[in-house]
């Protein structure tokens, strides 16, 4: 079944935690033993269900180690998984989406439809656009505050609307919402008629999720060439893609062309291999090629360049200085740098923006730079692939920093 990793942010208080315990509730993914205790101690307070209170209990565990781990399944449409990774607000999170040890393929962004765009729903927002998350669903909450009104939803819409704009986001769905009473979320409230849908998990279902490495175009990073015998065999890393004996292949950077003649794998006899492996290939022709190449299809090339933008998080107590010489390391490809232009820096624990020290990036911020290499190197955007759109910076044999591609 497909899965897709989203991340919810919002100004504290406009109900993220409520959110999360309604889409766990509707969705019927909590055991009945754990409704159970949350309905009763919500009876002894004399409340509602109160899904705040329910994700308070599952924060404690999380916070324990026991039941939950980032990567867990949280709930399921008819259509797929969902995980909802942890919010932000974190160091963690821009680490983890920039490093790519986890990543939020779309975001939601929730806003208080009584109180409107506050300090917290900007820095967040300006952070998915850092981190080059595309798809942005914004939900208008607490709908019941404001008598669900339509002349209220579309005044904080345009509001929300135009300062994404600013941003370069734009966002798919504007959903009038009220997590607390469950309207509009797995169902249509019938208090907003006025509100054509999607309801918010209809919306989710027409999210696209990243393609499986499988799926995407070829990248076969070169590690290694080996001379066996009279064989000469070019050892690396199939990233992305499937390849087959004779299929027909693009050398990077030298822009040779030539047909796979066999795929070597230890102590395997095959003809095909799949992203994830590492193996060894052999061409009909005598190519050109060096460790930290990239084989790839000629129809699906990535962008062979010195110049690129990119979000960087840096990661070394010595802050970064403007047109310093770095190196970096995309793939097996490395080349020498320099970072040209640091602009809008980020503080990752508060996201946010930073006006001091302007020119240097310091531990733990985040910014948008100019990367110039000394020699061409094969990139996309993250957004396009994964594989080349996210690099490393090393200072002095030590990784200072990771990045994104976001622009050419
Ligand atoms: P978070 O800080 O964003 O996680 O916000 P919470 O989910 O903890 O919600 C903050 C407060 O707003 C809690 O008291 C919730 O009960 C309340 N709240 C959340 N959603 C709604 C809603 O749709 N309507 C109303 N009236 N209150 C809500």
């Amino acid at each position: 079944m497909d899965t897709l990793k989203f991340v919810i942010v919002g100004h504290v208080d406009h109900g993220k935690s409520t959110l999360i315990g309604r889409l766990l509730y509707d969705t019927k993914s909590l055991s009945s033993d754990r409704l159970k205790e949350i309905e009763k101690i919500s009876k002894d307070l004399g409340r509602q269900t109160e899904f705040a209170y329910l994700l308070d209990h599952l924060e404690e565990e999380r916070r324990q180690g026991i039941t939950i781990d980032t990567t867990q399944v949280f709930f399921k449409t008819p259509k797929r998984e969902y995980v909802i990774i942890d919010a932000p607000g974190h160091i963690e999170f821009v680490k983890n989406m920039i490093t790519g040890a986890s990543q939020a393929e779309a975001a939601i962004l929730i806003v208080d439809a009584e109180e409107g765009v506050k300090e917290q729903s900007r820095r967040h927002a300006y952070i998915l656009s850092l981190l080059g998350i595309k798809q942005v669903i914004v939900v208008l909450n607490k709908m019941d505050l404001v008598d669900f009104s339509q002349d209220k939803f579309n005044e904080v819409k345009s509001k929300v609307e135009e300062f994404l704009k600013s941003l370069g986001v734009t966002a798919i769905f504007y959903i009038p919402i009220s997590a607390l009473a469950g309207d509009n979320i797995a169902s249509n409230s019938k208090k907003m008629n006025w509100y054509p849908g999607p309801n918010f998990l209809e919306s989710l279902d027409t999210l696209t999720s990243r393609k499986l490495a499988q799926d995407r175009p070829l990248i076969f990073s070169v590690q290694d060439i080996y001379k066996i015998d009279d064989k000469r065999i070019i050892a690396g890393r199939l990233e992305a893609g499937v390849l087959k004996e004779g299929d027909s292949v693009e050398v990077l950077p030298s822009n040779q062309v030539t047909k796979v003649k066999s795929i070597e794998k230890y102590l395997e006899d095959t003809d095909t291999a799949y992203a994830g492996q590492s193996i060894g290939i052999t061409t009909e022709d005598a190519v050109f090629i060096n460790n930290g190449d990239i084989v790839c299809e000629t129809e699906e090339k990535p962008n062979l360049t010195d110049t690129f933008k990119a979000s960087i998080f840096w990661m070394a107590k010595d802050g970064l200085k403007n047109q310093e010489r770095l190196t970096i390391r995309c793939s097996t490809q490395e080349a020498k740098c320099n970072i040209e232009s640091i602009k809008t820096k980020i503080d990752s624990s508060t996201f946010e923006v930073i006006t001091k020290d302007q020119g240097i990036l310091n531990n733990l911020e985040v910014a948008q730079v100019t990367i110039k290499t000394k020699t061409p190197i094969a990139v996309k955007t993250f957004e396009d692939l994964q594989e080349l759109g996210r690099f490393v910076l090393v200072r002095d044999r030590n990784v200072c920093a990771g990045g994104i591609v976001t622009d050419f």
